[in-house]
């Protein structure tokens, strides 16, 4: 797989804020640092580069980028930074999918599993909330103290109104809606809203989406305080190049890989 990014900053459409060169120019927990140089992240990405910077100084922020641009890192780095330096806090991550929302689930472990974050000493429990998998296994999870919780809105809704739901989101300091534009074409605006009464009102919110259009008004309008824009329009050269490979499994087994790490 190439998964060089192109970070050449003429392409952007969007001025950078600063003209960062490798991630260590961030700010970041030192364990990230080192967990993103074992898996070979040198240099941000243009969303990567204009994100980081406003996430870490707790600005809500509305992304505008599709997948490949290198999304995911630009907002878990930084939430992943908040709950190191902060042991009590929570961040609640939401896509509209089960698939994406394993994709940022791997991408987490793709930095614990380097051990320079340590899922015991850092206290960094997950949990995966997803639909199709047993509830059973994501109780255990949520009861073994899941700091970050990653999920579809309506697995994470479902948990929510159980009768005497461990799942408790009042300590959530980050909250992050990946592909709202999408979430929202899947009808979840019920469950966001439900969702966010759980939530605290005094939190960073962090929303991606690939497109703009006017029903995110709401979500914004409600939910976020003074965001600070960011704009990527994926050009050839700003997206990374990625091979697809397909492997046959049966739905059965489709997760069960990452679930055995979790
Ligand atoms: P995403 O848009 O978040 O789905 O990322 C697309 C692909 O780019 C994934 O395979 C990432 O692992 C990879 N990627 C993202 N950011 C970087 C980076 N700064 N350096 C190297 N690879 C990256």
């Amino acid at each position: 797989m190439n998964n060089t990014p192109d970070t050449s900053l003429k392409e952007i459409d969007s001025k950078p804020i600063k003209n960062t060169k490798s991630f260590s120019d961030f700010n970041l927990h030192e364990n990230i640092q080192k967990a993103l140089k074992k898996i070979d992240y040198t240099t941000p990405t243009p969303i990567q580069e204009q994100t980081i910077h406003l996430a870490l100084e707790n600005h809500d922020i509305i992304g505008a980028a599709q997948t490949g641009t290198g999304k995911t890192a630009a907002f878990i780095l930084p939430v992943i930074n908040k709950l190191l330096n902060n042991p009590q806090d929570k961040a609640l991550v939401l896509a509209p999918t089960r698939e994406l929302a394993t994709q940022i689930m791997d991408f987490v472990y793709k930095l614990i599993n380097k051990r320079e974050i340590n899922k015991k000493t850092d206290n960094l429990k997950t949990a995966l909330l997803i639909g199709g998998m047993s509830m059973h296994l994501q109780l255990r999870q949520i009861k073994a103290n899941a700091r970050l919780i990653v999920g579809t809105p309506g697995r994470v809704y479902d948990h929510l109104t159980q009768k005497h739901s461990p799942l408790k989101l009042d300590r959530v300091t980050s909250f992050v809606l990946d592909e709202a534009d999408r979430m929202l074409d899947m009808g979840f605006s019920v469950q966001i809203d439900a969702i966010s009464e759980f939530l605290p009102k005094n939190k960073q919110m962090l929303m991606f989406s690939a497109t703009m259009p006017p029903k995110l008004n709401n979500l914004t309008k409600n939910y976020m305080n003074n965001p600070k824009h960011v704009e990527i329009k994926a050009t050839n050269k700003t997206r990374i190049k990625i091979k697809e490979s397909h492997i046959k499994v049966s739905e059965k087994n489709k997760y069960e890989k990452l679930m055995e790490e979790l």
